[in-house]
Formats: structure tokens, sequence, C-alpha cells
């Protein structure tokens, strides 16, 4: 830890104070209110650029598939009228028309049977023009989730929530990264943080955010705490975070006073305020005076999910072509 360069931001200048400078746990040095005197202007991680440059990169890939007659394909299927849900589905296709990749949306009504949804996903799973199928969830109460995940080949799950991709991640050959924590990581890699050996507290133990990021964290050499809604002192852990990730889904529970001084922040959370405003889980101006670096919301962890979720549908088209002896390298 005594390179100095490990701590210069993202716009390449030296974080201003309270930057730690050992390993060891401190929590009097994280304590706010015994360094009243420290604050810092978090440098801000811009996923939309983040993400319109992954996408440009990704796009070359696309083109290529296209230009060899092998166009590759994403199937999203929406259960239903979650009017969150069909904004998330119609942003996936627009992003899959610019990069060119051929999406088709299946819309079932909202009192759909098990049956009706899984007859549906195994036709795609048998459609050789589809290469990537993508469940929008959540769905209605009469379809469980896990029966409809895993109904999805885990070779077209692009979502990366099939439990044998789940399982393959956490032996640590992954097939497809879940979107949300592979942005996330995405994410942490320009602030320049070497996470060997830093301390990384995650917030939330979804298998779709919190628990996939804690073993990409943990795979990364990070030290990982997972806290959920039953830790206690939830504070005490947040306090020490190098690294801080934060997807619970509660509006600003996050202060700053829970945020240790130089810490990277991840907010995955998406409120809405009463206002109507789209909000994290981080209270951002607060946190903006504590952290090194922080995501904004929106344009944060939000467009890189689906710019990941394009990299997926990308990465099972090129391993579909080539298993039908496609020659990318031509
Ligand atoms: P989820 O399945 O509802 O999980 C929430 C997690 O937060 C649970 O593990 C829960 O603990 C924990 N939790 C709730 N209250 C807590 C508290 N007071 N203290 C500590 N932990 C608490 O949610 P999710 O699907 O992971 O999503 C989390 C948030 O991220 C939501 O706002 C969602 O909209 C957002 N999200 C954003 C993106 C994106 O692309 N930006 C993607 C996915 C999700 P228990 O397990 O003990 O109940």
């Amino acid at each position: 830890m005594s390179s100095k360069s490990q701590y210069l931001n993202p716009r390449n200048q030296p974080v201003k104070l309270g930057m730690p400078t050992s390993n060891k746990i401190d929590q009097d040095d994280a304590h706010p209110t015994r360094h009243p005197e420290r604050t810092m202007t978090a440098a801000i991680i811009d996923g939309k650029q983040l993400a319109q440059r992954l996408r440009t990169e990704w796009k070359l890939r696309a083109d290529r598939l296209n230009a060899l007659g092998f166009a590759p394909g994403l199937a999203v299927v929406l259960v239903g009228e979650n009017p969150a849900s069909q904004v998330y589905v119609r942003n996936k296709i627009k992003v899959c028309r610019e990069i060119g990749i051929r999406s088709e949306e299946h819309v079932l009504g909202a009192d759909s049977s098990l049956a009706t949804v899984l007859a549906l996903i195994d036709r795609l799973n048998a459609d050789a023009a589809v290469h990537g199928i993508l469940v929008q969830l959540p769905l209605p109460p009469q379809l469980a989730s896990n029966t409809v995940l895993e109904r999805i080949s885990p070779l077209k799950d692009v979502d990366g929530l099939h439990p044998a991709n789940l399982g393959s991640l956490l032996a640590g050959h992954p097939r497809f990264l879940p979107c949300t924590p592979a942005g996330i990581m995405e994410l942490l890699k320009t602030t320049g943080l070497d996470l060997r050996g830093k301390e990384a507290v995650v917030v939330g133990r979804s298998n779709i955010v919190g628990k996939p990021i804690a073993l990409l964290l943990l795979q990364a050499g990070a030290t990982v705490t997972l806290c959920h809604s039953q830790t206690q002192d939830l504070a005490r852990h947040t306090r020490r975070a190098d690294v801080l990730v934060c997807a619970v889904g509660k509006p600003h529970a996050f202060g700053g006073e829970m945020i240790k001084s130089g810490a990277a922040v991840i907010d995955v959370g998406i409120n809405r305020s009463p206002e109507g405003k789209l909000i994290g889980d981080v209270d951002y101006g607060a946190a903006l005076q504590r952290a090194a670096w922080i995501t904004p919301v929106p344009g944060g962890v939000g467009p890189m999910t689906i710019a990941m979720l394009m990299c997926n549908a990308i990465l099972s088209a090129e391993r579909h072509a080539a298993a039908q002896g496609v020659k990318l390298d031509s």
C-alpha cells in the first residue's frame, strides 16, 4: 500500500484527505465525527460514457457476425404490463438496434400460465436464430421466477442467472457474468483501484446483484463482507469499506456517516423520490463529501447493465457461430 499512485482519482489528481495508508482496519479513522475537517469531492464514475464506449467496441464484433451472415439474435420475454419493465425492455430493444443485434420481443399477458411461459422458452431454446434469451423480471406472482429462469438453456442465458451459470461463476470459470455485477466491475476498473487486499462491503444479497458481485470482488482479491437486512450495526461494516456496493432498494439509506473517507461507492439502487425523480440508495450529496469515487443515479450502474447484456448477447452469438464452424478470424 505504499504506492501513492493507487490513490489518484480518475482525473489524476491526488485525493485530498483521509486516504487509507494501510490495510489495518481503523474505525476511529473512518468515523467522520473524529475528523470533522475531512471532506473531499468524489470523482464521479460516468457509467453512461463507459457504456457508450463498450457498446462502440462491441458493435464491431456484431458487425463482423452480421457480415458473415450470422446475425446475433436476442429474444426478450415480457410477461404482464409492469410499466418499469416495459421501459427496461424498450431500452434494451433500442440498444440492440443501435449495436446490430436482431431482437425479438415476446409479450405475454399478466395472467399467463406457467405452462405457456415455459412453452415459449422451449421454443426459443430450440430456435437457431436466437442466441440469447432474457426474461424480464419481476414476473407476475403465479410464475415462480426460479422455475422460469431454470428453463432457459444455460448456453443462451445472457442474464447469467441460470443456476448452472451462477454455479460456474462460483467455481471461478463463468460462462456468462450476470449483467449488473459485470458492469460494476467495469466501473471499478476505471478508478484504477487495485482491489487486492481491499475491504469490500456489499449490502444486499440477491442472486441478481449482491451475491454475484460479492463473488467477483472476492475473485479480484478483495476481502468481502456481505451484509443484508439481518446484519447487526450495518454502519460498523460500511464505515470500513474501501469499496462499498449498495444494493438494497431503499432511497438514500446510506448517509455520509456510513461511508469511509476515500472509498469507492457503487450505488446500484433505483428508487423514486416523492417528487418522482430517480434516486439511488446512497445520499449522493453527503457521499460526495466522503468518497473518492461514486456512481451517480441515474447514469451509473444502470447504463452498464444494458451494455453488459449486449456484450453477453454478442459473446453468445460468437460461441454459437464457432460451434457451427463459422470462422470468426477471417
Ligand atoms: P432485492 O432482491 O429486493 O434485494 C434487496 C437486498 O437488500 C436483500 O438482500 C435485503 O436483505 C437487503 N436489504 C433490504 N433492506 C436492508 C437494510 N435495511 N439493511 C441491509 N440490507 C437490506 O433487490 P435487488 O434486485 O438486489 O435490487 C436492489 C436495488 O438495485 C433495487 O433498487 C433495484 O431496483 C436495483 N437494481 C438496479 C439495477 C441496475 O441496473 N441499476 C439492476 C438490478 C437491481 P434480505 O436478503 O435479508 O431481505
